[in-house]
C-alpha cells in the first residue's frame, strides 16, 4: 500500500517504529519556560517517548517539584529517592534512574514535592549552580563504563527561573522552549532569554538555544497563527515548524500514567510529537558537525 492511500494516522503509527537518527554525541536538552501550563512536561515526556520508540536511549530528569513527568511515565516518585536526593548529594544519579514501563530504553529520575525545599537548601551550597551538571557527569560515566551510552537527556523544568532552572541550563547543551499558542505567549520570553544569556556567559558557554516547539495549537484561531508567525519571523532556524495541536488525547494520557505515544499512538497529538521528535533528531547532524570540527581542531593543535 503506498502512502497516498494510507490515512494520515496509519502513516503516523507506522513511522513511529522507524529508527530515528542517532546523535554522535549525547544531547542534553533543557525544556524551559517560566510560565506554568505551556506544555513543558507534555513536550518533554512525549518527545522522550517518541525518541525511545525510534530506538534511542533516553533519560528524563523531572526537575519540577510537582512531579508531573514522573506521573506521566507512571514511575514511583512519592517513596523512591529521586532528583532531590541527588541534588543534596545523598544519592548518585545512576542509583536513582527508573525504567519507564512499555519502552525499550527510557528512564526517568523522578521528583516529588521535597524538591521544593531544594531551591532554598541549595543557596548556601558550594557551586550550587553546578550540582545537576556534576550529577549528570556521574551517570554518563557509569553508562560509558557499562557500554550503554545515552543518546538524549531531557530536563523538565519547574515554572520559575530559580536555582533549579539555573542548574538545568548549566547542565545542558541545548535549551528547548515550548510556546503555548495562546494569549500572553510571548510575554516573559525576553526574561527567559536574558536568563539564558546570563547562564551562557557566566556558567555554560556551550549552551545553545536549539528549538522552539509550538504547543496547544488551534489553527482555527487567528491568535494561534499570529503567535506562530511571530516565532517564525524571529527564530526561523530554531523553530520546529510542526505545531502540536490542542488535542484531548494529549491531555487525557497523564491520567492513565501514560504518554500520548502509548495511550493513542495514532491520534493527531501523538503524530505531531513523533514528527517533532524526528525533526529534532534529524537536526543532530548540524550539532554533531560543530562538535566534530571542534574536536578536529583540538587534535590538530596537539599534533
Ligand atoms: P507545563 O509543564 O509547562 O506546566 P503541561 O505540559 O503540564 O505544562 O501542560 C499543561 C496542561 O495542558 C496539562 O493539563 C496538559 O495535559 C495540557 N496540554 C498540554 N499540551 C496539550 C495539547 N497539545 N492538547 C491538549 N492539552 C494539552
Ligand atoms: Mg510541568
Amino acid at each position: 500500500m503506498d502512502d497516498s492511500r494510507e490515512t494520515k494516522a496509519v502513516v503516523g503509527t507506522r513511522r513511529l517504529k522507524e529508527a530515528m537518527d542517532k546523535p554522535a554525541n549525547l544531547r542534553i536538552i533543557t525544556v524551559a519556560n517560566q510560565k506554568g501550563g505551556v506544555g513543558k512536561t507534555t513536550t518533554t515526556v512525549n518527545l522522550a517517548a517518541a525518541l525511545s520508540m525510534g530506538g534511542l536511549r533516553v533519560l528524563v530528569i523531572d526537575l519540577d517539584p510537582q512531579g508531573n513527568a514522573s506521573t506521566a511515565f507512571g514511575v514511583e516518585h512519592l517513596e523512591n529517592p529521586g532528583i532531590y536526593e541527588v541534588l543534596m548529594g545523598q544519592m548518585a544519579m545512576s542509583e536513582c534512574a527508573q525504567k519507564v514501563k512499555g519502552f525499550p530504553s527510557l528512564e526517568c529520575i523522578s521528583s516529588n514535592t521535597s524538591l521544593a525545599q531544594a531551591e532554598i537548601e541549595l543557596v548556601p551550597m558550594v557551586a550550587r549552580e553546578m550540582r545537576l551538571k556534576d550529577a549528570i557527569e556521574e551517570l554518563v560515566a557509569v553508562r560509558a563504563r557499562d557500554a550503554e551510552p545515552l543518546d538524549y537527556i531531557f530536563i523538565d523544568c519547574p515554572p520559575s527561573l530559580g536555582l533549579l532552572t539555573i542548574n538545568a541550563l548549566s547542565a545542558a547543551k541545548e535549551m528547548l522552549i515550548p510556546i503555548q499558542c495562546e494569549y500572553y505567549a510571548l510575554e516573559g520570553l525576553s526574561q527567559l532569554l536574558k536568563t539564558f544569556d546570563l547562564v551562557k556567559k557566566r556558567l555554560n558557554t556551550d549552551l545553545k538555544l536549539s528549538a522552539f516547539v509550538l504547543t496547544m495549537f488551534d489553527g482555527r484561531t487567528r491568535l494561534a497563527n499570529d503567535v506562530a508567525d511571530e516565532i517564525r519571523k524571529h527564530y526561523p532556524n530554531e523553530l520546529i515548524d510542526i505545531p502540536i495541536p490542542r488535542a484531548v488525547r494529549v491531555s487525557e494520557a497523564p491520567g492513565f500514567h501514560q504518554t500520548v505515544m502509548t495511550y493513542d499512538a495514532s491520534s493527531p497529538g501523538a503524530i505531531a510529537y513523533m514528527l517533532v521528535a524526528r525533526e529534532l533528531a534529524a537536526r543532530s547532524k548540524a550539532f554533531d558537525s560543530n562538535v566534530v570540527s571542534i574536536h578536529y581542531k583540538r587534535e590538530g593543535g596537539i599534533a
